[in-house]
Parts: C-alpha cells; sequence; structure tokens
C-alpha cells in the first residue's frame, strides 16, 4: 500500500511559507496530523520508518518554540522525501491524482446489435424499471429520447481557481485535498463538514442534509469542488457545492460546465447527470445524421453525434450554442419542410373552386355598413378576393388585433361564397363566441335585408336569388332541431352556418362547401384543417387570429398558410388605462365602478380563477356573483355568465347586457366574455396574475370600443415572478403585437402556441425569436423543396426518413 504524502508536504510548505504561526490548517497542525498520521501508519511498512515516524508526530507543535517549530517542519519534510523514495524503490505508483479534460472527439464504441435507438430505455445498464418509470414521466421512453432529453441550463463550474483566489458569491471551482471531514450539525440537523487545501490555503466546506458524505471523504482524498463561496465569520465557506473525485476519468459534476437535467421526484441530479454520460458517449455516435453534407457545409453546422454531446456536455460556451444552433436547425427545418408539403397538397392535390368576386351582393353589403372600411380592411379583403378568385383553395391567415374589424372582413368573403352558390361556415373556438359572430352577421345583415325568423335560425331575402340563410349551430340546441339544421346543411338548404370547431368533427354534411373561416387559430391547429380535407371538401380556409406574431414567425408555424395583417385600428379607439391592484385596493376598484355605472356606463367582473374543473369554476362564479350582488352592488343590477349554463340562458343574459339592462356583468374567465359592448368601460380581472399576457389581452380588448375612457384593472394577490412580470408589461404595453413578442419570451414557443395539440412537432431548443436561424431554416427548406420536393434522391433519404418519423402524418415522404 503507497501513501500519499502530497497533503502533508503541501500543508508544512504552507506552514513554512506562513512563518510558523500555526494557521495553515484550520484547527490547528496537531489535530490534522493525528487524523492523518493514523492513516499513515497503517501504510508504513518499514519499520525503521515507522519508527522516525512516530517520534515525529508526538510532539505537540502548537506548544514548539518558533525555532523549534522550523526545525521540526524540516525534519518532517525531509522525512516525506525519504518515505516517497522507498515508496518509489518497492515500484508502487504514487498517488498523484490527474485531473483529466473531457476528450474533444467522440467515442466510438459499438453496442450490442440487438440494441437500437429505438430501444427502451430500460435496455440501458443502470436503468430499472422504477427508474425507467421516472424516466417516462419527463417523456422520455427509449434512448432516443435519452439523447434528445437535453439539460434545461448549465452552470459554469468551469472556472478553475487556487483557494487563496477564491472571492464570495460567484461559482467558482477547485482542486483540493481533504485535510479532514466529518459529521457535523449544522442549522439542528446532521451534515458534513469538512477542511480542504491546496498549495495556497485551507477553506471550510459544508453540506447540509448529508451526513453520509463524512465516509466518502476520508483524509487525503483529492476532490474537486464546484459551487458558490461564502462568507462566515468573515472566513470563506463553500456551502454545499457539487463534488467528485479528482482521479475520476472524466468530470461530470465539476470543473466544467455542468448541465442540469429537468427532474422529477426520485432521479437525482447526480445519478441522471453520470447516466446521460454513459449514454451519449456509448449512442450518440449511432445516430445517423439526416442533413446533407453540402447543407451542412453552407449553414456551417456541427455533426449531428457532435451537437448531441455538446448538447449536454460541452467542452465551452461557444460549442454549447453551436450544438444548439444545429438542433434547433434540424427542428425548424422539418418543420418547415412539414407544413411545405401540407400547403402544396392543399393546394396542388386538388383544384379549388374559383370565384366569381364582383358581385352585388358584396356591394350591397359593404354600403350597408355604418363605417367606413379601414385602410387596412381594405387591402385584406383585395387579398381575400384575390385568393378566392383562383381555381385553387386558398389558405390564409388573417392576423388582427383585438377589435381590428375582421369580422367584418371575414363576412364579406363569407358573402362571396354564398353569391357564388356555395357554403360557407364560421368557426368560432367556443360556443360563446359562435353566438357572438351569429349576433353580429345577423345585424349586420338586417341593415340590407329584413330579417325573417329568429332564433338559430335567420334568413334574408332580397340579396341572393332565394332567401339568405345563416344559421347557428351548437351544443345546448335540442337534438330534433339538430337534427333538422343538419339536413338543410346537407341539402344546401342553409348558406352560413356558424357555430365550433366541433362544425368539422360532428357528422354534419355539407351541400357545397365552398369557405370556411376559422376564428382564433392558435387553437385550430393543422390537424383540425386537415380533418377538412379528410371530409373530402376542398373549401377556401381563412384562419384569423388576434394574436400577431412576427411575420417570420408566422410563416415558420404557419409556412403553410399566405399572411395578411389588419394592422390599424377603427378610428377613435383610445388607449384603456390599465391598472395592476394590490388586494388592499379592492374596495376602491368597487367604488370606481360605483362611480362610472352612475355615469351610465358598464363594467365587467371576471371571477377569481379556479383551476379544478368547470363544474367548480361555475360554482364559484355563482359564490362571487351573489357576493357581489347583495354585499358590494346591493341597488347595481347583475348578471351572470359561466361555462355550465345552456345557450339560451346565456344567451339571454349577454343580450340583457348589450341592451343595457344590466350593469355589471360577473363571468368566469372560461368564457371569455368575447362580446361586444361599447357602453362597458370597465373591466375588473380577478387573480389577474394567473393568465397569459395575451389572454389579459383578450380581456382589455372587451373594453374601448366606444367613444368613452375605458379602464381596465387587475387584481392579483400574491403575484410569482412571473406573475408580476406579465402584470407589468400589460400595464405598460397596449400593442398586442408587442404583446405577443413579450409573451413569447415569457412563455416559449410550445406552451404559446400550443404546438402539441396544434399537431406540431416539438420545439426544444429553437428559440423562435431567433429570427436569422428561422430565416435560414426556412429558406433551406424552400430550396430543397424545390429541388426535390419529395426527397426522392439518394442524399436525401435518411431526411425523408427523418420527417417521415418527427411527422408522420405531413405527407408522402419516399
Ligand atoms: P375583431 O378583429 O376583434 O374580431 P370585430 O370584428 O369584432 O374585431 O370588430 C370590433 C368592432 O369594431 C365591431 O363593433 C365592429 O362593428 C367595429 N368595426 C369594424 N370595422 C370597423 C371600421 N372600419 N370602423 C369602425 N368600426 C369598425
Ligand atoms: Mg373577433
Amino acid at each position: 500500500m503507497s501513501i500519499n504524502v502530497e497533503p502533508l508536504r503541501k500543508i508544512l510548505e504552507l506552514e513554512r511559507n506562513k512563518g510558523y504561526s500555526d494557521s495553515a490548517v484550520i484547527g490547528g497542525l496537531d489535530k490534522f496530523l493525528r487524523r492523518w498520521s493514523g492513516q499513515a501508519i497503517e501504510s508504513i511498512a518499514n519499520p525503521q520508518l515507522l519508527n522516525r515516524f512516530h517520534r515525529l508526530v508526538n510532539s505537540s507543535y502548537a506548544s514548539l518554540t518558533r525555532q523549534q517549530r522550523q526545525e521540526w517542519v524540516a525534519a518532517v519534510l525531509n522525512f516525506l522525501v525519504e518515505v516517497e523514495h522507498r515508496e518509489g524503490e518497492k515500484g508502487e505508483a504514487k498517488l498523484t491524482p490527474v485531473v483529466s479534460r473531457p476528450p474533444s472527439g467522440i467515442k466510438v464504441q459499438r453496442t450490442a446489435v440487438n440494441q437500437s435507438i429505438e430501444s427502451s430505455i430500460t435496455s440501458i445498464k443502470g436503468i430499472s424499471s422504477s427508474l425507467a418509470t421516472k424516466f417516462n414521466k419527463l417523456g422520455v421512453k427509449t434512448v432516443r429520447d435519452l439523447l434528445y432529453f437535453f439539460p434545461r441550463r448549465h452552470l459554469d463550474y468551469s472556472q478553475t481557481k487556487s483557494i487563496s483566489q477564491l472571492s464570495e458569491g460567484e461559482e467558482q471551482t477547485i482542486i483540493a485535498n481533504v485535510w479532514q471531514a466529518q459529521i457535523t450539525m449544522l442549522g439542528g440537523r446532521r451534515g458534513t463538514e469538512a477542511i480542504v487545501g491546496d498549495e495556497t490555503g485551507n477553506v471550510r466546506v459544508v453540506w447540509f442534509n448529508q451526513p453520509y458524505l463524512a465516509k466518502k471523504l476520508p483524509t487525503n482524498t483529492r476532490i474537486v469542488l464546484s459551487g458558490r463561496v461564502s462568507l462566515f465569520h468573515s472566513r470563506h465557506v463553500f456551502e454545499s457545492p457539487e463534488w467528485e473525485l479528482a482521479e475520476d476519468k472524466e468530470l461530470i459534476h465539476t470543473g466544467r460546465l455542468v448541465p442540469l437535467y429537468p427532474l422529477t421526484q426520485g432521479l437525482r441530479p447526480r445519478l441522471v447527470r453520470k447516466l446521460m454520460k454513459g449514454v451519449i458517449d456509448q449512442w450518440a455516435c449511432q445516430l445517423e445524421d439526416f442533413l446533407p453534407p453540402e447543407l451542412k457545409e453552407r449553414c456551417n453546422l456541427l455533426e449531428l453525434a457532435q451537437a448531441i454531446t455538446q448538447a449536454h456536455y460541452p467542452e465551452d460556451e461557444a460549442l454549447k450554442d453551436r450544438a444548439r444552433v444545429r438542433l434547433a436547425f434540424d427542428e425548424l427545418l422539418l418543420l418547415q419542410l412539414g407544413v411545405l408539403s401540407k400547403k402544396r397538397d392543399w393546394q396542388e392535390s386538388q383544384p379549388g373552386n374559383s370565384f366569381d368576386t364582383k358581385t352585388t351582393v358584396l356591394d350591397t353589403f359593404l354600403k350597408s355598413l355604418p363605417f367606413e372600411l379601414t385602410a387596412a380592411q381594405q387591402k385584406v379583403l383585395r387579398e381575400l378576393l384575390a385568393d378566392l378568385q383562383k381555381p385553387r383553395p386558398m389558405s390564409r391567415l388573417l392576423q388582427g388585433e383585438v377589435g381590428s374589424g375582421k369580422t367584418v372582413v371575414a363576412m364579406a368573403a363569407l358573402l362571396t361564397a354564398t353569391a357564388n352558390g356555395y357554403q360557407g361556415a364560421f368557426m368560432a373556438p367556443t360556443e360563446i363566441l359562435a353566438e357572438q359572430h351569429f349576433t353580429t352577421i345577423s345585424e349586420l345583415l338586417s341593415r340590407v335585408s329584413p330579417q325573417e325568423d329568429g332564433g338559430y335560425l335567420r334568413s334574408y331575402p332580397g340579396l341572393l336569388p332565394h332567401p339568405l340563410t345563416v344559421a347557428l349551430l351548437i351544443g345546448d340546441i335540442s337534438q330534433a332541431r339538430k337534427q333538422e339544421l343538419h339536413q338543410r346543411i346537407s341539402e344546401g338548404d342553409i348558406d352560413i352556418v356558424i357555430g365550433t370547431h366541433a362544425l368539422i368533427q360532428e357528422e354534419v354534411e355539407f351541400y357545397r362547401l365552398g369557405l370556411v373561416v376559422v376564428d382564433e387559430q392558435h387553437r385550430f391547429g393543422v390537424t383540425q384543417r386537415a380533418a377538412l380535407r379528410q371530409k373530402s371538401f376542398n373549401p377556401h380556409v381563412l384562419v384569423m387570429t388576434a394574436t400577431p406574431i412576427p411575420r417570420t414567425l408566422a410563416l415558420t408555424l404557419y409556412g403553410d398558410l399566405d399572411l395578411s395583417v389588419i394592422d390599424q385600428l377603427p378610428p377613435g379607439r383610445q388607449v384603456v388605462r390599465t391598472k395592476w391592484l394590490k388586494p388592499v385596493q379592492r374596495e376602491s376598484a368597487y367604488a370606481f365602478i360605483h362611480r362610472q355605472v352612475a355615469d351610465g356606463r358598464q363594467a365587467f367582473i371576471i371571477c377569481p380563477f379556479v383551476e379544478e374543473s368547470e363544474v367548480i369554476a361555475a360554482k364559484a362564479a355563482v359564490a362571487e356573483y351573489e357576493h357581489l350582488s347583495r354585499e358590494v352592488f346591493p341597488e347595481l343590477r347583475l348578471g351572470l355568465l359561466h361555462g355550465r349554463m345552456s345557450a339560451v340562458e346565456k344567451d339571454k343574459v349577454m343580450r340583457r347586457f348589450r341592451s343595457g339592462e344590466l350593469d355589471i356583468l360577473v363571468s368566469t374567465p372560461v368564457v371569455e366574455v368575447g362580446i361586444d359592448v361599447p357602453n362597458a368601460t370597465v373591466m375588473l380581472v380577478e387573480s389577474a396574475d394567473r393568465f397569459g399576457l395575451s389572454q389579459l389581452h383578450q380581456f382589455r380588448g372587451r373594453v374601448g370600443r366606444g367613444q368613452e375612457q375605458s379602464y381596465c384593472m387587475f387584481l392579483a394577490e400574491n403575484p410569482s415572478e412571473v406573475g408580476r412580470e406579465r402584470l407589468d408589461i400589460i400595464e405598460r404595453i397596449q400593442d398586442g403585437f408587442e404583446l405577443a413578442e413579450e409573451d413569447l419570451r415569457l412563455r416559449g414557443p410550445g406552451e404559446f402556441f400550443g404546438t402539441r395539440q396544434s399537431g406540431l412537432p416539438d420545439l426544444r431548443m429553437a428559440k423562435l425569436s431567433d429570427v436569422p436561424l428561422l430565416e435560414l431554416a426556412r429558406s433551406e427548406a424552400i430550396r430543397l423543396f424545390e429541388n426535390d420536393p419529395n426527397l426522392e434522391e439518394p442524399e436525401h433519404s435518411l431526411l425523408a426518413k427523418e420527417l417521415a418519423r418527427v411527422w408522420p402524418e405531413a405527407g408522402e415522404w419516399s
């Protein structure tokens, strides 16, 4: 057995440099020596040496004079040289730990043939089925999933310092020897305390709640510590740093950019890091790089295996960034190729219906409007009509701020379809919004033609050769009535059908569907649009959204759609004064509502957000409504709206509010009160911190529609940091476009666009704020698509395979 003399030598040298003041080790040299010698004695085999050693260490250093100390230190140092010499003679390897750097290349290691990248993670050594269950919770099932299981971020522990260079507060790494480690009480609980040192000094280390570490760190162990240093009694101390043995082959917890993985109960960071390292070393090189080499070269992208390796255990920041770029590029390119193919399928596989767009119906309708279309509305209408004229189906996204007047434009397009003998469908995300559209459209039409019938089916004579019929088709109308509507729709007896997205999912058969308008696109994904085709319609499609997003982004995510923007509000719209209120200000908010109502205005109150279910939300809303009616606004007329009411009830309440019979409308957030009441000037939102920015903006968009100054008050009990940030932003920013960008920044793309629900592949690495990369991926996708639209060339076969894997329903890949 050999003895590691290094720590003692270093400490003695330090003691010499410090002028023999017994300050090299915290706690004094004697205490340290006792520990060190206990271990050393066992390893000194030579009896002579052992004897000398006993004599040397039996004196008490603390009690020696300065002169005696100097002699003693010199003697021990000499002794150590001798020990080393003897040990060397015996031919035993000396323990001199070396900290290894991660190798820059990728290890190539072939695995057993029966394992593949698509194998379950249980095929990996060290992953039991119970551990696999934990990974499954994080969406990780196969070896491939693990390779793509990226760290949330990295800790930069790459700055190695000597102990004397340590400074407070920063994340730093040291390589040191353990002088002593013991279990100790820390804040009333058992933990580990250690003194470690290098040639420049010593430092105290504490680990809370980890008494078992003391055993793992015997004196003289050479370790690497990474973490933050704080001051305790004006001395530096490492608090719960990451640690690992310096002898370990390659550092994974310290001394480098250390990955922090998403964790779940029972997945410990050290375990995950160790597993991941093994998996990457073994498997990364077995991923097939599906990008054509010339593309990689042109775009200066890393090889796939290298990108995966560097994304987990990067050598440095620069490589980490390049890895992210490569992987993000992959996601964006595949997304683009998928949407481009959809667009092609949509437009080219079947001919569309070419409409005559100069119709008297349209003229009459436009002339009858109580306002002039804004320039932006006119431009967009021209774009729509140009599409409708072509013999291929339109697929267009219309973006426009809340209140920018999208409905009127959509209506003009629907009328054009009916004038050409086709039916139109108008789909909204909720029943209330569908009803709202039905009401708006009915009102607009009744300006040109006296309305016949009432209820859910209205007809307007004089516009078309036959009376124009408009129907509302929603969940709670009676079964018999529904059947009748279905029947009449399939016979072509109804021209325009308004409903929810269920319109296309249910068994509604259209006679001659020519145009589908979809409101609020971010809940109407690619898959739903594809459903239209499966019903063997090939209608023109107009998708509308009040969540404006940057152009490049729109083209990336909705690359299968052409883009139109209404970038202008109708004249006279005012800025809604927005304020974020603390709970103590609730009373003054109520007082403010009182004053506004006294002035003849109306108000919305959005009930506190309840997560559990719609039933519970409805109950909470009833309670809130009763409280407000009795305690707060006893003399005012209040109405209640929640998701569990029947359509008829909801409609009744909305009508009363709209006609001024109610002063205050209390509503659950689910219904989003997508209604248009110009006389409403106050919006009060409870638990406002729980909503996303675009939803808050939608709420705010309900007021400020008339001539009067309007106000929006957001109440937040105890907002989180993100919640507070959102409220600050909504207070400051009125512009929906700017807000959408902020929302995207705060929420990340997946949640923002609901890519999961919408059938788009996941974006993990791609930051949608990275416009240059978006543009690069888009231009490369278009290039590929132009040269080899079905990816049939041999150099594209891997790419075709990958595309089919990430986006199976996207198209016919060779
Ligand atoms: P959104 O784009 O949010 O769907 P709407 O279509 O509901 O907006 O329009 C909001 C309100 O503005 C409606 O009351 C509508 O009648 C009105 N409006 C639409 N266009 C104009 C215009 N050009 N001038 C004045 N008011 C308009
Ligand atoms: Mg709208």
